[in-house]
């Protein structure tokens, strides 16, 4: 089955300031819910009856997705020997 992958290249932006940026948050587009297979809802049983039960993963929205922090930070020093 074809699946959609999504990349995000990481680069400090120009004119990063530490004190003031030191995280950005990015939002990933909508993935299917892998849980509910994107339907926002599972067959399950309800007093011994099968019943529809909204996806508790997905908030029964059928869908996903990610929300990436990126902390800047100053690098290390090397030790001299
Ligand atoms: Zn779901």
């Amino acid at each position: 089955m074809s699946r959609i992958v999504q990349q995000l290249m990481v680069y400090p932006p120009e004119n990063l300031s530490l004190m003031a940026i030191p995280a950005e948050y990015i939002n990933t587009d909508d993935f299917p819910c892998p849980t509910c297979k994107g339907m926002g809802w599972y067959w399950g049983e309800n007093q011994g009856e099968s019943a529809k039960h909204n996806c508790v993963e997905c908030n029964g929205t059928g869908k996903m997705h990610a929300k990436i922090t990126i902390e800047w930070r100053a690098g290390k020093l090397e030790s001299k020997k």
